[in-house]
């Protein structure tokens, strides 16, 4: 029995996540054709050669002719303009989703390229991803075992979600699904903010004088709450507008929470030191523990 679950797929923006994409679903053997779009040739080239993609086109509504399914995995800044090529060509019998770390701004971008939104499109955010970026970096298992969250819209079709939902689960991800609002509130909370504490740290530390010095003597530790501002900074520019309210809202609460621990210190507060790290030590060690 056949497993196809995707005829023809068209991946906008074949990049780590794009590409893992598609390779998952090859890897499955549940995805006929892969088209693959971009802006750049020389990316495409490289993306077939890999064997990522079957073909390729630079002609974004030319790309998505005869898909059945279209995912869009580009920046965030760039969702409005692809939406809007591809808004003239778009057929009943073609689903289309994203991968934006963000989902209201995905939402807003589509209602003022689509005018009425389609009842094809399912909005979704794979809880995966590396510091790495670009087709090299894209690897099959990205989402074995990972979180995928789709965020329905009112207008979604009961098909159009099963069958987001199927090709996600055909890479081996657990998929869930919740509102826009709430996606964008927790993702500010859990992704968005540790990544401004990482850019931000390693920014001011950077900026000293004794520079060298500093990152002559960092160690593992540094590395670990570091690693995430190796990320590519225009991809983090665009969610941090993207998701401005709720990541200030975060930020804000961090700050407060800093303020108090700096206080804390000054003032030698054993009690509230010793309760703040016992706190999310018991944190930390429960959320690893649920992760395992
Ligand atoms: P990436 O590796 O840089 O890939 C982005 C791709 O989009 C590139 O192949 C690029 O190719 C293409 N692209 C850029 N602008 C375009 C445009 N205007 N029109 C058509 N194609 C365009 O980035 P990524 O990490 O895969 O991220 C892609 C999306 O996934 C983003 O929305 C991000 O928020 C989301 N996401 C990322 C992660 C992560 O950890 N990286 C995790 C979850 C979700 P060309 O330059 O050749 O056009």
């Amino acid at each position: 029995m056949s497993k196809i679950i995707i005829n023809k797929l068209c991946i906008i923006g074949v990049g780590l996540i794009g590409g893992s994409l598609a390779r998952a679903l090859k890897k499955a053997g549940v995805v006929g054709e892969v088209v693959g779009a971009g802006r750049d040739v020389s990316h495409l080239k490289k993306a077939k050669a890999l064997g990522v993609i079957d073909q390729f086109e630079t002609d974004i509504p030319l790309a998505v002719k005869g898909c059945d399914m279209v995912v869009l995995a580009v920046p965030l800044g760039a969702m409005q303009s692809v939406f809007e090529k591809i808004a003239p060509v778009i057929t009943n019998d073609m689903i289309i989703t994203d991968v934006g770390s963000a989902k209201a701004s995905v939402v807003k971008a589509a209602q003022a390229a689509f005018k009425t939104i389609p009842d094809t499109l399912v909005p979704a955010h794979p809880i995966a991803g590396t510091e790495k970026s670009g087709v090299e970096a894209s690897f099959p298992e990205l989402y074995e075992n990972r979180r995928i969250i789709i965020t329905p819209l009112e207008t979604s079709s009961v098909a159009a979600i099963k069958k987001v939902h199927n090709m996600w689960q055909a890479c081996g991800a657990e998929v869930v699904e919740t509102s826009v609002e709430h996606h964008d509130e927790v993702l500010a909370a859990t992704s968005h903010l540790p990544h401004m504490l990482a850019y931000s740290l390693v920014d001011t530390l950077a900026k000293m004088d004794a520079k060298k010095e500093i990152f002559d003597f960092a160690a593992g530790g540094f590395r670990d709450f570091t690693r995430i501002a190796s990320s590519d900074p225009d991809m983090w520019h665009d969610i941090c507008l993207a998701n401005g309210d709720a990541l200030v809202t975060m930020i804000k609460k961090f700050t407060d929470d800093l303020q108090l621990l700096s206080t804390a210190i000054e003032k030698n507060d054993s009690t509230y030191l010793k309760e703040t790290f016992a706190r999310a030590k018991k944190a930390r060690d429960e959320f690893c523990e649920n992760k395992n």
